[in-house]
C-alpha cells in the first residue's frame, strides 16, 4: 500500500508540474503576442517614439525571459495541483476539515509567489509537506515525560485511559504496561470499566501475563473507587504508575461522559490518553472530539495500524483535537507498539 501510494504522489507531482507550467506558459505567449502586437501597432504609429518603444520592448523581453524562468500560480492553476491531490488524501481516510486545512496551508505557500520553474515538482511536494506536517502536534515521548513527572511530584504518575469498547483500549493498556516495564517502570493496573460484562476478567488476564497487579472490584461497583482504591495500593507499595481502564460505553453517552469526569476529579491524572481504532474512519474522529470536548484529553494512541497504514487517521484525529499522537498499536503483541512519528507520514505518502 505504501509503495502504491508514494508512486502515486510521484508521478502526480511531476505530471501536475509540466502541465502548470505549459499551462502557464501557453499564458505568457498569449499576453506576449498581444503585448508585442500593440508596442508594434503604437510604432507604426509614432515614429518620433520609436527609439523610446525600443527601450520598452528591450526592457520588456528581459522581463518575459525572467517570466519564463518563474512562475506564479493563479486560483485556476492551484485548482489544477490540488484537485489530484484531494482525491489522494480522501482515499487515505483524512477527514474532511483536515483536507481543507491541507487545501488552505498549501495554497498559502504557493499562490501568487513567484516560484522557480524548473523547481516547481520540489516546491509543490515541500510545501505540501509542510502542509501536512503543520497540522500536527510534536509528540513527547511518553517513558520521558512519566519519569520526569515522578521526579517533580513523585509517585504515582497516574494515566486515564479512554476509549469506546473494541477500540483495543484493554490490549494497549497492557502494551504500555509492558514498554514501563522495559524501561524498568512498575505500573498497576486499575479495573475501572466495572460496566462490561467481561472487561475485569480482560485486565486480569494481561496483569497475569505482564505480572502487574490489578486492582478491582465487583461489577457495577463506582469505577471512580477503583480508581482510588489504585492510587492508594500505588502510594503504599512503591509503585511508579497507575493505569486506569475507564469504560468505553454506557446506557447513553451522557451516562459515560458524567461517570469520566467522576473519575477525572478523583484521580487527578497526570495524563489522559484517548484509544481509537485507525480503521474507524470517521468515526474515531468523532469519538476523539466527544472525549476531548467532555473529559479532555492530552494525548491519542491509535491502534490496529498494522490493518490501515494509510496514516489518515493519525492526521485527522491530531488535527482536530489539536493533541499529539504519541503511540501506534501494530498488532497484536505486547511489543507491537510503535512510537509515532510525523516523518513516517510524510513518508508513507511519498512526500520525502
Ligand atoms: P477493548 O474492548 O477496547 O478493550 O479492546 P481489546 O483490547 O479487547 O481489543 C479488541 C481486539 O483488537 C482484540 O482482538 C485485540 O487483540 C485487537 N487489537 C488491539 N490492538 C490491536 C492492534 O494494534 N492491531 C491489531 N491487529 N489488533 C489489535
Amino acid at each position: 500500500m505504501f509503495k502504491f501510494l508514494r508512486e502515486k504522489f510521484k508521478s502526480f507531482l511531476k505530471k501536475s508540474s509540466e502541465e502548470v507550467i505549459k499551462e502557464s506558459e501557453k499564458k505568457e505567449i498569449q499576453k506576449t503576442v498581444e503585448r508585442k502586437e500593440v508596442i508594434e501597432k503604437k510604432v507604426e504609429e509614432k515614429e518620433g517614439v520609436k527609439q523610446e518603444q525600443a527601450v520598452e520592448r528591450e526592457g520588456f523581453f528581459k522581463r518575459l525571459t525572467k517570466k519564463f524562468v518563474t512562475i506564479k500560480l493563479d486560483e485556476q492553476l492551484f485548482d489544477r495541483i490540488w484537485a489530484p491531490l484531494e482525491i489522494i488524501l480522501f482515499e487515505n481516510n483524512v477527514a474532511l476539515p483536515v483536507v481543507e486545512s491541507v487545501r488552505s496551508n498549501l495554497k498559502t505557500e504557493l499562490i501568487s509567489h513567484e516560484l522557480k520553474k524548473d523547481e516547481l515538482e520540489k516546491i509543490i511536494r515541500d510545501s505540501l509537506k509542510k502542509a501536512v506536517m503543520d497540522l500536527l502536534v510534536e509528540p513527547f515521548n511518553l517513558v520521558d515525560v512519566i519519569k520526569e513527572g515522578i521526579k517533580k511530584e513523585g509517585r504515582p504518575y497516574v494515566i486515564l485511559f479512554f476509549g469506546i469498547n473494541g477500540s483495543g483500549k484493554t490490549t494497549t493498556i497492557a502494551k504500555i504496561a509492558h514498554l514501563l516495564q522495559k524501561n524498568n517502570l512498575k505500573p498497576v493496573l486499575a479495573a475501572a470499566d466495572t460496566f462490561r460484562a467481561a472487561s475485569i476478567e480482560q485486565l486480569q488476564k494481561h496483569g497475569s501475563k505482564l505480572g502487574v497487579t490489578v486492582i478491582k472490584q465487583d461489577y457495577g461497583a463506582d469505577p471512580a473507587a477503583v480508581t482510588y482504591d489504585a492510587i492508594q495500593y500505588a502510594k503504599a507499595h512503591m509503585i511508579d504508575i497507575v493505569l486506569v481502564d475507564t469504560a468505553g460505553r454506557m446506557h447513553t453517552q451522557a451516562n459515560l461522559m458524567r461517570e469520566m469526569e467522576k473519575i477525572n476529579r478523583v484521580a487527578k491524572p497526570d495524563l489522559r490518553i484517548f484509544i481509537g481504532e485507525s480503521i474507524a474512519g470517521n468515526d474515531v474522529v468523532e469519538q476523539a472530539k466527544n472525549f476531548n470536548n467532555s473529559v479532555g484529553i492530552d494525548a491519542v494512541v491509535l491502534t490496529k495500524a498494522d490493518v490501515d497504514e494509510k496514516g489518515g487517521a493519525a492526521l485527522s484525529v491530531g488535527h482536530v483535537t489539536k493533541k499529539p499522537v504519541l503511540l501506534l498499536g501494530v498488532g497484536q503483541e505486547y511489543r507491537d507498539l510503535e512510537t509515532f512519528d510525523k516523518q513516517k507520514i510524510i513518508k508513507q505518502l511519498g512526500l520525502e
